[in-house]
């Protein structure tokens, strides 16, 4: 739905090349796609999210690559030309919003390959969105900063939820209850994501509102908690890892084998671009520069903003906090692969595992594309992780559209995680739970006993 009534100096203009056309959101992960679809339709753009991926995903993609792309550009791909192919379809009067970067690796070639490919099968009409950190995300004209702000927020949030339905899930007396209260929050979510407030605060505070209702429907599910699960921690490539697609839904394999999952979130990711940022500013010299002014503005509200949001469920996530400052994982992943001569997400994944393995989890999965830059990276180094932490098993699991025994994977790993946590002398906080929700598998065994 495209919000009406929105006030002229918060919405994109009409003159703006966007106005008037469809903006597809990519689903790195759904419930992200779906928040940031809300914000963008909040600056009064009709945005919608890419539909989920499926064999003519696939074929379209194999069939418009060399096979020498990494594979979450070849989901793109497919998912941006089954859109495109479809009848009646104008490609004038479409846009893909994709996210860009400069990294090490292959990722800031996606959109230029992207552009090039969409011309040479004769859709250069199509608008490639790309907004980026290097160009301070100007693409929305007056509307830029009211979109950055609330793309922010709707992260946070979307994480949030994405905690709260992975530390519920394995948990549900009631099949398939988690899910269906993970959907009708993230319903609630983009509701409260895509109207255009008269100001920051006043949507910050609709956010808390929708926030505290679902954190008190999330506690108010039945759930059977049961300490004896191991806890794995799942790092990796930043597409392959939350696109349920191409992972083959590997985080709810792994719970149907009996795990429960931290996934490590995108808020982490856009923190770590954020200090490279700044680390690039120091070394061109250009920390007092005005760029650097705005970027230090921008990391001040991020931060208010994402606390004020993730305060909310200090009890819920006992246990499973997250970092207070990427420089923590930064320093974790020192000793293997120095943030300055390194660059990129394996200094991320290998700090995280570290993190993961301090914080209790019982193993640690990287998620990344065969033949990613990354993975590879983090490899070769993880056996060292895992022998400066008491032999936390930690394994990656690579995808590229084909089949593979993941089930016969997931359960040796399995099986190794849970000798692991009954090797160690201390275990995980639990996190605060109703006390009607703290039975365990024993107690239960016990009174039946
Ligand atoms: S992170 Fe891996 S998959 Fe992503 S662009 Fe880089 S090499 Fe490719």
């Amino acid at each position: 739905m495209l919000v009406e009534h929105v006030k002229d100096s918060r919405r994109v203009p009409s003159s703006h090349a966007l106005a008037g056309k469809k903006v597809w959101v990519p689903r790195m992960a759904a419930g992200t796609a779906r928040a940031l679809a809300a914000v963008l339709r909040s600056i009064g753009l009709n945005a919608e999210t890419i539909p989920e991926s499926d064999a003519e995903t696939l074929e379209l993609g194999g069939r418009h690559t060399s096979g020498e792309e990494c594979y979450p550009l070849r989901l793109t791909v497919g998912d941006f030309l089954k859109i495109l192919k479809k009848p009646g379809t104008d490609p004038n009067q479409n846009a893909f919003f994709m996210p860009t970067g400069q990294g090490p690796c292959r990722f800031g070639q996606y959109v230029p390959y992207m552009r090039a490919l969409l011309a040479r099968l004769g859709y250069s009409g199509v608008t490639i969105l790309a907004p980026a950190c290097e160009t301070g995300y100007s693409d929305f004209g007056e509307a830029s900063s009211l979109y950055v702000r609330g793309a922010w927020r709707a992260i946070v949030s979307a994480d949030i939820l994405s905690k709260l339905l992975l530390k519920t899930r394995p948990y549900e007396v009631i099949p398939g209850s988690a899910d269906q209260l993970y959907e009708e929050s993230l319903d609630e979510l983009c509701r409260t994501l895509e109207v255009s407030y008269k100001s920051n605060p006043e949507q910050m505070e609709a956010l808390q509102r929708s926030l505290q209702n679902i954190r008190t429907r999330f506690r108010a599910l039945s759930i059977q908690f049961d300490p004896q699960r191991p806890l794995i921690g799942v790092v990796g490539e930043i597409y392959c890892r939350l696109n349920t697609f191409s992972n083959n839904e590997l985080v709810r394999r792994l719970e149907e084998f009996g795990a429960e999952v931290w996934l490590n979130d995108i808020s982490e990711w856009i923190w770590y671009v954020n200090d490279d940022e700044f680390r690039k500013m120091q070394l061109q010299g250009k920390s007092f520069s005005l760029g650097a002014l705005g970027a230090h503005l921008r990391t001040h509200f991020q931060h208010k903003d994402e606390h004020a949001l993730i305060s909310l469920f200090k009890e819920d996530f006992r246990g499973h906090e997250e970092p207070g400052d990427i420089r923590e994982i930064l320093a974790f992943a020192e000793p293997y692969l120095p943030p300055l001569g390194a660059n990129g997400e394996m200094v991320v994944n290998i700090g995280k595992a570290v993190y993961f393995a301090r914080k209790g989890a019982d193993g640690v999965i990287d998620i990344s594309p065969f033949t990613c830059m990354n993975g590879i990276v983090g490899e070769a180094i993880y056996p060292r992780v895992s022998r400066d932490n008491s032999g936390i098993p930690i394994r990656n699991f690579y995808f590229d559209g084909t089949q593979s025994d993941l089930e016969r994977d997931v359960g040796i790993f399995l099986e190794l995680a849970r000798s692991y946590k009954r090797s160690r002398s201390s275990s995980r906080t639990l996190p605060d739970l109703p006390a009607e929700t703290r039975h365990t598998r024993a107690a239960a065994a016990q009174s039946s006993g």
